[in-house]
C-alpha cells in the first residue's frame, strides 16, 4: 500500500476505535503503535482532510484542545477532564432543554459540555 494511504487508514481507524473524541497528540500516540514514524504534520493533514470530507467532527469546548470524533455518531454530549485535557462521551441528555427558550423561539440543536475531573485523575492526581 501506499504510505500516505497506509498512513491515513491507520489514523481512521485509531478514531474509529477509540470510543472517545481524540486530540492530536491522542491520535498521534495511538497511531504511532502502528506507524512509528508517523509525524504531527501528517496527523493534522490527514484531520484536516477527514473534516473536509466530513468523516469527522470536531469537538470544541472552551479552553481545551479541540478532539475529533466521528461524524455519524447518534446525539450526545461530552465531559471534558481538565486535569488531563481528555474528553469523554455522555450518553444523557438534559431532559426539558427545548423549553429553556423564551416564548416563540424555536430549539433546533444543543450543545452540553460537562467539565470536571475524570476517574483516572480522581485516582491518580494527588500530586498537583
Ligand atoms: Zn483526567
Ligand atoms: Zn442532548
Amino acid at each position: 500500500m501506499e504510505r500516505r494511504t497506509k498512513q491515513r487508514e491507520v489514523i481512521w481507524r485509531t478514531i474509529q476505535q477509540a470510543g472517545r473524541p481524540l486530540g492530536p497528540q491522542e491520535v498521534l500516540k495511538l497511531a504511532q503503535q502502528r506507524l512509528p514514524n508517523l509525524g504531527i504534520a501528517t496527523v493534522y493533514r490527514t484531520l484536516k482532510a477527514f473534516l473536509e470530507d466530513r468523516r469527522i467532527v470536531v469537538v470544541e469546548v472552551p479552553g481545551h484542545t479541540p478532539k475529533y470524533e466521528l461524524a455519524d455518531l447518534k446525539h450526545h454530549h461530552h465531559f471534558v477532564c481538565r486535569k488531563c485535557d481528555r474528553t469523554f462521551d455522555v450518553n444523557d441528555c438534559p431532559r426539558g432543554i427545548k423549553n429553556m427558550a423564551p416564548p416563540g423561539f424555536v430549539v433546533e440543536e444543543h450543545y452540553v459540555a460537562l467539565k470536571g475531573i475524570c476517574p483516572d485523575c480522581r485516582n491518580h492526581g494527588a500530586g498537583d
